[in-house]
C-alpha cells in the first residue's frame, strides 16, 4: 500500500475517487475474475444493448445517477473496446458485488429475480463484436451453472413479457447464442 500511495503521490487520508486510475508497481496484467455469491435470488438473466456506440459501466453509472438511480442499473457489463477497456471485457459493477436487485428491466418484476447484463453497441445499427459473443456465452454459461438457472430463463430484454422494448437490437444474433448455452 505505501508504494502505491507513494508511486500514484496519494495523501493517504485522500478518499479515492470512483473512475480514478492508479499506477500499481510491479502488477501483472488485469484478469478477468468472475466473483460469484451463494444466492437463492437469481433466477433469470436478462441481455441488455445499450444502444449506444460506446460506453462502459462507469459511464453507464454516472448516466444511470442522472436519472435519479442509486447507481448502475446492471449487473455487468460487456465492453466494445471503444471506451478504454479491451473489446469483449467483462466489467462486474458495484451492484453485484453488493448482490444488489437491478435496475434494468421493470417488466414481469425482473429486477428483483433476473441479472442484468448489458453489452456496449447499438445492435439495431452493427453486429455484436466476436469478443462480446465469446464473454457473453462464457458469462451465462458461469452464472447460469453456479444458480442453477433454466436456458428458458436466459431472456433478452424484448423477451420479457409486458417489456416494450427491442432490446438487444434486431441484429442481436439471439438462435446462435441460445445453441451456445450449455
Ligand atoms: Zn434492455
Amino acid at each position: 500500500m505505501a508504494s502505491i500511495i507513494n508511486v500514484n503521490r496519494l495523501k493517504d487520508t485522500q478518499p479515492l475517487e470512483m473512475g480514478q486510475i492508479l499506477n500499481i508497481p510491479s502488477a501483472s496484467s488485469p484478469q478477468q475474475v468472475l466473483s460469484l455469491f451463494p444466492s437463492g435470488r437469481w433466477k433469470y438473466i436478462i441481455v441488455h444493448h445499450s444502444a449506444t456506440q460506446e460506453g462502459s459501466s462507469l459511464q453507464f453509472h454516472r448516466h444511470h445517477q442522472e436519472k435519479g438511480w442509486d447507481s448502475v442499473g446492471y449487473h455487468f457489463v460487456i465492453d466494445n473496446g471503444k471506451s478504454g477497456k479491451p473489446d469483449g471485457f467483462i466489467e462486474i459493477t458495484p451492484r453485484w458485488l453488493k448482490q444488489q436487485h437491478g435496475a434494468h428491466c421493470k417488466a414481469s418484476d425482473m429486477n428483483t429475480v433476473g441479472i442484468g447484463i448489458c453489452l456496449v453497441g447499438n445492435f439495431n445499427e452493427r453486429e455484436v463484436s466476436p469478443a462480446q459473443m465469446n464473454a457473453l456465452v462464457y458469462l451465462v454459461n458461469e452464472l447460469r451453472r453456479y444458480y442453477k438457472i433454466p436456458k428458458n430463463n436466459i431472456l433478452g430484454h424484448r423477451h420479457v413479457p409486458g417489456s416494450k422494448t427491442d432490446c438487444p437490437g434486431n441484429r442481436f444474433p439471439w438462435d446462435k447464442f441460445k445453441r451456445q448455452i450449455q
